[in-house]
């Protein structure tokens, strides 16, 4: 195993990347195993293990050079790994504990089992399962058989009407993966086109708005909490996250025990961040992500403690404190691509648009440095710090913000692939 401060994290995208800025600033060691030359984290990553993030060997050698590995995304080959981990690799959090979070499909059935406020669902592969059939008597002769139950089309469980959430197990992100079903037709598409196995279906959550929370739990068992977040999607990809969401102690407090109880009963170490509904029944989880998150990236700036520099610690082995606000409030705004340009395109930097945005007063710019653009693929964010004490004004000052940002950097028409 490599130095004390020293952790590592398989993946070398924009999360990885800002990881890799606080690990600069902390003086700690980032180790990234990442298959792309020119991923984002390569140029400020301590070392780098250049290969596929699924590419056991490789995540062996990245073991040797830290204390403690971390993933950048949910998707991890947990049974691949295993042996790693009978070996002695230390990976945070740990593997039995992302093992329900892999999956939307256990996502569902671990907030069931923990009877926490979660969408409705059923596995889609249960539309085909239909009630053994009543025995029927002889048709009379000159009669037509009635039509059985399997010769009619799929059928919803009990309880379930249109519309409905349809969602990939795994390996969706930003929306991709998931359909919205209005109609039996919508459904019967939906069925050609996949394998229902690897899919669900829930209840169309109709919501007043949408919520978040990072919390970090150490190795000692203390958990911490960002303040939550009102997150804003464009085409089911986060727009803009407006930092904090001011709301009665009660439900702050929701958000937090919830946490506290998912992070603690799993034994997880590290990051873990929630997405939520809000509306008429309260907060209902949607989302579980067990890494850092795009509802957190305002806490680079606005807070004492990042989200980036929360996971740090948690690798590394040393206790988190609760982060601080260090402003009234602040607004992220995602740079989503609006056009399809090419890596070799010189417009493909933005430059203009990224300086007219550094330009603005209090506004910090983050910018990943992918090669490349497509409608709707994140390729950067602004955090701009709020000023407002009062939260009504403050709301105010974040619309009046985005529209400024938005006559800069306009959003993508179309929702498309990343
Ligand atoms: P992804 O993992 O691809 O981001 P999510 O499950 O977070 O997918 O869904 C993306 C967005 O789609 C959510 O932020 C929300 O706006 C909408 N959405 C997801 N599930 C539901 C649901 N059950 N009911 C209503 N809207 C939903």
């Amino acid at each position: 195993m490599g130095a004390a401060r020293s952790v590592g994290i398989v993946g070398g995208g924009q999360l990885a990347w800002m990881l890799a800025e606080a690990a600069r600033h902390r003086g700690v060691e980032l180790h990234v195993q990442t298959p792309g030359a020119n991923d984002p984290a390569v140029p400020l990553a301590t070392s780098v293990v250049q290969a596929d993030v699924r590419d056991v060997a490789a995540t062996r050698e990245l073991a040797r050079r830290c204390r403690a590995i971390s993933f950048e995304n949910e998707w991890v080959d947990l049974d691949g790994l295993a042996p790693l981990a009978a070996e002695g690799a230390c990976f945070l959090p740990d593997l039995q504990a992302l093992r329900p979070l892999v999956c939307k499909r256990s996502q569902r059935e671990l907030l069931n089992r923990f009877n926490l406020p979660s969408p409705a669902w059923f596995p889609l592969a249960q539309v085909h399962e239909r009630p053994e059939p009543e025995p029927t008597s002889p048709v009379p002769e000159g009669q037509r058989p009635q039509q059985s139950p399997q010769d009619l089309g799929p059928m919803l469980p009990q309880g379930f009407a249109y519309p409905l959430m349809a969602k990939a197990s795994s390996g969706g992100y930003d929306g991709k993966g998931t359909v919205v079903l209005r109609s039996d037709t919508d459904l019967e598409a939906l069925l050609e086109r996949v394998d229902s196995n690897g899919w669900i279906v829930e209840e169309f959550v109709s919501f007043e708005l949408e919520l978040a929370v990072v919390a970090a739990r150490d190795q000692f068992g203390d958990v911490v909490c960002l303040p939550v977040v009102q997150t804003h999607q464009h085409h089911q990809v986060c727009d803009w996250v407006l930092a904090p969401f001011e709301t009665s102690h009660a439900l702050q407090q929701a958000a937090r025990n919830m946490a506290a109880s998912l992070l603690t009963a799993l034994n997880y170490v590290g990051v873990l961040s929630i997405e939520f509904f809000y509306g008429p029944r309260g907060l209902i989880i949607n989302e579980l992500a067990p890494r850092t998150h795009n509802s957190g990236h305002y806490s680079i700036e606005a807070c004492d403690q990042s989200q980036f520099d929360l996971q740090l610690l948690c690798v590394a082995g040393e206790p988190v404190t609760e982060p601080q606000l260090l402003m009234p409030g602040a607004l992220m705004v995602n740079l989503l691509g609006f056009e399809q340009r090419s890596a070799d395109d010189p417009h493909c930097s933005y430059d203009q648009q990224r300086q007219a945005l550094a330009d603005l007063p209090d506004v910090h710019l983050h910018w990943y440095g992918k090669a490349g653009s497509s409608p709707g693929r994140k390729l950067g964010h602004v955090t701009v710090l709020l000023q407002q004490h009062d939260p009504q004004a403050r709301r105010q000052e974040a619309m009046q913000r985005l529209e400024q940002v938005r006559q800069i950097w306009p959003l993508p028409q179309e929702p498309k692939t990343a």
